[in-house]
């Protein structure tokens, strides 16, 4: 997906709108970049002005990381960790702010927003044992008087490219840990939700975080181009669509830096026959239509086996005709608005291929309104049953609230769809049978694999470990990769002179007994 200007126009000065600020070295201010307007997606109404960043500004970011990083580099991992449990405690008591300046601006609903910033603080907790994390490797005498100890360093300045379907928790994949393991850190949140991420950085420096270890620069490609460019910038985290993944993998390696990139995802569900149908039901639901379907672990395509598919089908056309679609904000609202009106359109442009290529319409999110009046960029869920596999609605990325269900015959069948994907994020099966949940664990190809789990997104102690066309990189965000990601290990081999009854007598003390030779032949 690129970066979409069509909702947004350019903010006339002293409009009131609130002025997304830069943060430069611990200092908050208005960027000198032109802005635009972004809309609250559940009213269509302006919300926020967003500069875009000089390239003077994305210059002076990299400036403070770099100069904050000999201090902070230093300071003892313990009290790097300390930190941090200030920071959580802090996000602990503004997280309703949080999560309602992350609903104005994204649309989802408040409990998906109180939710997903949960998964954020998570990964800030597991930040906090960076002490335990970072300890090397030991061996001593590895020869005779001479010790080996393995260091992890952090690597510099590192950056953080994240989308706009979860401005805080996938930002917090990536800042807490960069920072808790000594690097510092240029952030540049998606130009569609910047808001979040200015409050989250600014509790940051709240809790006691020294000016220039974590800046904030605004903007879309330009600004992402001028800080792939800069050869200070040693580590690129990215989430987003796979062709810009791809592009910053690419990009960022050629200059020499350490890239991770995590890509889109096409995941599917696999329900057999004979599993807990009502817990199917539920799974499904959940994870093809929670945060309306903008979510790179959404479950787009259900592979339904055999018998499973009829009752299967019933049941979600009921499920999704019961969806409350509204305002965000609203508690009885069950389903948010997509992010803009380009989103909308382009779903549209999806649901209308699929009815072309001959897939059965069954339920359709285009009729949709919402339940409490506002104009926002409403779909209602949508369900198409016949599927085929080489439909286009069955191979890309739709990243909206359309569910495709494919029927299969066997598990080996099921396995062959889930396997020709070229996305691997996540897939999940729905089985009563213990055998048939190990050999489709052991078999599909993808990172993250459920067995009567509707969403297997890892807690942030393990990795978010996407595969094939979802992620080009070696090591993942979260867990000890991220730890790897953003050290560097050193070796140290050290031999000092050994003490000796005869050294000892020099300084008038009592010696060892003088020391055996011990010496392995072979
Ligand atoms: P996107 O690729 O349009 O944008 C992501 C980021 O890249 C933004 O910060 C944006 O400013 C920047 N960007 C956009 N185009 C660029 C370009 N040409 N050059 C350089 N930078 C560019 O993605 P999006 O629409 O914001 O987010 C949705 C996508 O993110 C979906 O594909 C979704 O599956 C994916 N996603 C993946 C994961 C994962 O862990 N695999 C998690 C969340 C979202």
């Amino acid at each position: 997906m690129a970066t979409t200007t069509a909702t947004t126009r350019d903010t006339p000065a002293g409009s009131g709108l609130y002025d997304c600020p830069i943060c430069i070295g611990g200092e908050w201010r208005a960027s000198a970049g032109r802005r635009e307007t972004l809309l609250n997606p559940a009213t269509a109404k302006p919300i926020t002005a967003v500069p875009y960043c000089t390239p003077e500004e994305v210059r002076a970011a990299v400036d403070a990381a770099q100069a904050a990083f000999e201090g902070w580099r230093q300071v003892p991992a313990v009290e790097r960790a300390q930190l941090f449990f200030r920071y959580r405690e802090l996000l602990m008591k503004h997280a309703e702010e949080i999560a309602r300046i992350l609903t104005l601006e994204h649309g989802k609903i408040l409990d998906e927003s109180r939710a997903s910033l949960g998964r954020g603080i998570e990964a800030v907790e597991f930040a906090t044992s960076v002490p335990s994390l970072l300890m090397g490797d030991t061996l001593g005498d590895i020869s005779r008087g001479v010790d080996t100890v393995t260091l992890r360093q952090p690597i510099g300045v590192c950056v953080g490219i994240p989308p706009f379907n979860f401005p805080a928790m996938v930002p917090m994949w990536m800042y807490p840990m960069a920072i808790a393991c000594g690097n510092t850190f240029v952030m540049k949140p998606s130009e569609r939700v910047p808001r979040t991420l200015v409050r989250l950085i600014e509790l940051l420096y709240e809790a006691g975080l020294p000016k220039g270890v974590c800046n904030v620069v605004h903007g879309a490609k330009e600004v992402v181009d001028a800080l792939l460019e800069d050869p200070r910038v040693k580590a690129v985290s990215f989430v987003g669509s796979s062709p810009v993944a791809r592009y910053i993998y690419e990009t960022a390696g050629k200059r020499g830096k350490r890239v991770q990139a995590m890509g889109g995802a096409k995941n599917h569900l696999v329900v057999m026959p004979g599993c807990d149908l009502g817990a199917a039901v539920k799974a499904v639901m959940g994870a093809a239509y929670g945060c309306t379907g903008q979510r790179c672990l959404a479950t787009s395509v259900v592979v339904a086996v055999g018998q499973a598919a009829d009752p299967l089908i019933a049941e979600l056309k009921k499920a999704a005709a019961q969806v409350a679609i509204g305002s965000g904000d609203d508690p009885k609202t069950g389903m948010g608005p997509v992010v803009n009106a380009p989103a909308k359109q382009r779903i549209e442009r999806f649901i209308q291929e699929g009815e072309q290529e001959g897939a059965r319409l069954v339920a359709d999110g285009r009729k949709a309104s919402s339940h409490d009046g506002t104009q926002g960029y409403y779909l209602g869920p949508t369900i198409f049953d016949h599927v085929r596999p080489e439909m286009r609605i069955a191979r890309e990325e739709i990243f909206g609230p359309v569910l495709c269900v494919i029927r299969a015959k066997d598990l080996e069948e099921a396995l062959g769809i889930v396997n020709r994907s070229e996305f691997g994020n996540a897939t999940s099966i729905f089985t009563a049978s213990g055998a048939e949940g190990r050999e489709f664990a052991a078999r599909a190809q993808a990172g993250m694999v459920g067995v009567n789990v509707g969403v297997p997104a890892p807690s942030a102690f393990f990795p978010f470990a996407g595969w094939k066309g979802s992620f080009y990189g070696d090591l993942h965000a979260l867990g000890r990769d991220a730890v790897q990601f953003y050290t560097e290990t050193k070796v140290i081999t050290s031999r000092w002179p050994a003490l000796t009854s005869k050294t000892l007598a020099q300084e008038g003390k009592e010696g060892p007994a003088p020391a055996r030779e011990h010496k392995i032949t072979f």
